[in-house]
């Protein structure tokens, strides 16, 4: 991927206070170009697989959702709540609306604890965009691997 004049437009808008009010970047000075590229070696690193991590964190989602904004537990291990948040995101690639439900996941036996919105699984499984470092939502590949490693495909609870 190279660095285009469009590309450029969508970090614009991933800056703080377009889209969402902490943006997208954290303290990231990097192009996208660059961000997506590091990320996407650091996952064929590890073995990551983009689509399983999205298909894990949308199983959370959906799951999440059936507690009504109560923590649900799923394989005895995994706290997951869903906060449902009126309204839509734009993704700042301009390919579509998100819900802004924000799903939180914490595992402590595995040391995992995340948060991400429907738009930040978008922004993952399409463009393969975990955001900036410091970013309140940024996925890191490791935490990732970690999640799909030790959540099976089919969950019971
Ligand atoms: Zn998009």
């Amino acid at each position: 991927m190279k660095m285009t004049p469009e590309l450029k437009h969508v970090r614009d808008k991933m800056l703080p206070g377009v889209i969402t009010s902490t943006g997208f970047l954290g303290s990231d000075s990097r192009s996208l170009v660059d961000i997506i590229q590091a990320d996407e070696e650091k996952a064929a690193s590890l073995g990551l697989d983009w689509e399983e991590a999205a298909d894990k964190l949308f199983l959370f989602l959906e799951k999440g959702k059936e507690g009504l904004g109560e923590t649900i537990t799923l394989e005895n291990v995994w706290q997951v709540t869903v906060h449902e948040v009126r309204g839509f995101l734009p993704c700042p690639f301009g390919d579509g609306l998100h819900r802004k439900h924000i799903v939180e996941v914490k595992n402590p036996s595995e040391q995992i604890l995340i948060h991400y919105s429907e738009l930040s699984l978008h922004l993952l499984r399409t463009h393969h965009f975990l955001q900036g470092k410091g970013s309140g939502f940024r996925l890191e590949p490791g935490l990732l691997k970690k999640i799909c490693d030790a959540l099976p495909s089919s969950l019971s609870g």
